[in-house]
This record gives C-alpha cells, sequence and structure tokens, in this order.
C-alpha cells in the first residue's frame, strides 16, 4: 500500500499506467519528498523565504452558513479575502479539492483517520438530508460537509507549501476545526482540520509536528486526537474558564506532549501573555524540534471579540509571527480558527503574516 501523500503528485492518468511504471515513479515521488524534508529537518531552520506567503481560499467556504445569525459567519472570510487583496506579495491559490477529485479522497482518507466513521456519516447524513445541526451552536448547512472536506484540502495544501516549496502559507477556510473530537464536532467546527494536517504531515516525511494554538478557546478536538501521539506536540493558550472548560494547565497528555496555558481574562501582550508566550511556548516547541509547525489561528483573543475576554490587539500576532519565525524560519503554516470582530479579524491576520513579505 503506498502512503497516501503519492496521490497528491499522481495525476488521474497516473492511474491509466501499468502497474509497474505506477510503482516505479511513485517510489521515486517517496524519496525525492522525503529527502526534501529531512534536508529541512536536519537544519534547526529553514531559510527564510522573504515576500511569499501563499493564502489558500474558495468563496466556496462562504457557502457554509447558518440559516440565522450566527458569529461563525462567511463575512469572516469574504471581508479578509477583500482586506488582503490590497495587500502585495500574496499568493492566491485555489483549494487542490476544488480541481482535483483525488485531493477529496485523500483529505477524506484523513478525516477517517482523526475521526470516527460513524461521525463521519452523521455530519454527511445531516449535510445531505438538507442541513441541520450536531448542537445548538454547530451548524451543518446543505452543503458543509462537501465545503469541510475542501477545507481539509485547504491544510492539506499549506502543509505542500512548507514542505514542498519552503513557502510559509494561511488556509483561510471555514468550517474551524480545532473542537472537533474523534468522536464529534462542536463549538462551530466539524473535522479536526490541524490534526489532520498534521497527520498528513507525517505521513509526507515529517517526524515531528507541533501544533501551536493561539485562537482564545482550548482546542480540546485537537488534543483529544493528538494526545497518544508522541510525533506531535500541541500547545494551547487560552482564556480560563472560557469554553469548552477544558485544558488544565496540569494536564500534559499520555506521552507528555500537550502543554495548556490558561490565562486570566483581560490579559494583554504586556500582562502575562507575552511572557507566557516567550518563556513557556516556544521553549516547549523549539525542543521537540518540529519539521512543521502548524497554527490553530484563531482571532477571538482580540480585545474587540464578541465571545471572548482577552486582550490582544492586531500587532501582538505579527510579534508571535516574528518569534517562531526566529526559531522555526519558514516551517510554519496558519490555519483559520475562530475569531468573530469581522472587522479586526482582517487586520490581525495581515499583521500574522507580515513578518514574511518584504
Ligand atoms: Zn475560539
Amino acid at each position: 500500500m503506498l502512503p497516501k501523500c503519492c496521490m497528491l503528485v499522481s495525476s488521474n492518468s497516473g492511474f491509466r499506467f501499468t502497474s509497474v511504471i505506477f510503482l516505479l515513479i511513485s517510489l521515486m515521488i517517496i524519496l525525492l519528498r522525503s529527502t526534501l524534508v529531512k534536508s529541512f529537518a536536519l537544519s534547526s531552520k529553514a531559510p527564510v523565504k522573504q515576500g511569499t506567503v501563499k493564502i489558500i481560499y474558495s468563496p466556496k467556504f462562504l457557502e457554509h452558513k447558518a440559516p440565522y445569525f450566527h458569529s461563525e459567519c462567511p463575512e469572516r472570510l469574504s471581508r479578509t479575502e477583500e482586506f488582503l487583496r490590497n495587500v502585495e506579495g500574496l499568493e492566491w491559490v485555489e483549494p487542490s479539492g476544488s480541481v482535483s477529485e483525488n485531493r477529496l479522497n485523500l483529505a477524506l482518507s484523513l478525516v477517517k483517520k482523526c475521526h470516527l466513521e460513524s461521525y463521519i456519516k452523521e455530519v454527511e447524513s445531516i449535510a445531505r438530508s438538507g442541513g441541520g445541526g450536531l448542537d445548538f451552536d454547530t451548524f451543518i448547512h446543505p452543503k458543509s460537509y462537501d465545503i469541510a472536506l475542501l477545507a481539509v484540502t485547504a491544510w492539506l495544501d499549506a502543509v505542500d507549501s512548507v514542505l514542498m516549496e519552503n513557502k510559509p502559507a494561511f488556509a483561510l477556510a471555514r468550517p474551524p476545526g480545532h473542537h472537533a473530537t474523534r468522536k464529534r464536532g462542536m463549538g462551530f467546527c466539524l473535522f479536526n482540520n490541524a490534526a489532520i494536517a498534521a497527520t498528513y504531515a507525517l505521513t509526507c516525511g515529517c517526524e515531528r509536528v507541533a501544533i501551536l494554538d493561539w485562537d482564545v478557546h482550548h482546542g480540546n478536538g485537537v488534543a483529544n486526537i493528538v494526545e497518544d501521539m508522541s510525533s506531535v506536540r500541541y500547545c494551547s493558550l487560552h482564556e480560563f474558564g472560557g469554553y469548552p472548560m477544558t485544558g488544565p494547565s496540569d494536564e500534559r497528555g499520555k506521552e507528555g506532549n500537550l502543554l495548556n496555558i490558561p490565562l486570566p481574562s483581560y490579559t494583554t501582550w504586556s500582562s502575562g501573555y507575552g511572557d507566557a508566550f516567550v518563556q513557556s511556548v516556544i521553549p516547549f516547541l523549539r525542543d521537540f524540534k518540529p519539521d512543521l509547525v502548524i497554527v490553530c489561528a484563531g482571532y477571538d483573543a482580540l480585545s474587540s471579540d464578541p465571545l471572548a475576554s482577552m486582550n490582544l490587539t492586531p500587532a501582538d500576532f505579527r510579534t508571535m509571527t516574528e518569534l517562531l519565525k526566529s526559531e522555526f524560519g519558514s516551517k510554519i503554516m496558519w490555519g483559520l480558527e475562530g475569531g468573530y470582530d469581522v472587522i479586526e479579524i482582517p487586520k490581525a491576520i495581515r499583521e500574522t503574516i507580515l513578518p514574511f513579505l518584504s
């Protein structure tokens, strides 16, 4: 059985080759890819390529919406797209799932590694039967199953951008994922994009993948899925006492691979967030020597966010990227999680990627 990442670079016509030729080509690709990833891993930092950040976005992500007012709304993306189109140096690409059935199949196979098949079928069934919800605030639009798979491909493309092109990438996608556990979605999240992306990276030659979650809420779903994966480290900064009331500081996971940093409401960068980031987050990630850093990029820690009470500014996200860049070079990708102030999110995302632009 060939690794799934082979499917990424095999075109549809690949399946029409003779089995021997296909096998040889696939083996060459695996070797080449593995060598590329290993060469990044051998250096403590990947060289930084200035002026190049990939934004993976599709207008199809706007079609995932609730039939009533909901904070997790399409405007979070549409306003960000409008704002970022004026930023020079970005490379805009559609997620590969928009044009490749193979990529959607790959995404589904990875979703199955992170979620129970019965849960995946439930999401599909609710969507195909006209939509509904998993709970009072986790809606499923008739197109949400397909859009959630498309979003997964956007996160996979971001992984590829870093591993294959040494180019940081931002998956500007919905629905978000970090609350979705192995058994069930919740908190606006359907499939756990970050855990799926990490699982994918491990099939592509990475030996260690770090997930940093700066969404203001604890990513209980990521923790649930990766807690027994010694090759993945997960670190979450979140508001103490906030949804979903998980992520205590003494929870370290079965493999000691979790780090939770609950912070009091109204914490600013200078009143504790910055110290936590520099003194706890960075050493935890640095000691792991990750081949890839996946950021669960939520923006509900902004002071203006209507659903939380943390006090970060857009500029603080730039500072966090600068700190990550100084440690990990270009081995960084981001994927959108929460954040509900549609005016401030675009500014904060621009600040997030700015350190890599010329
Ligand atoms: Zn959140």
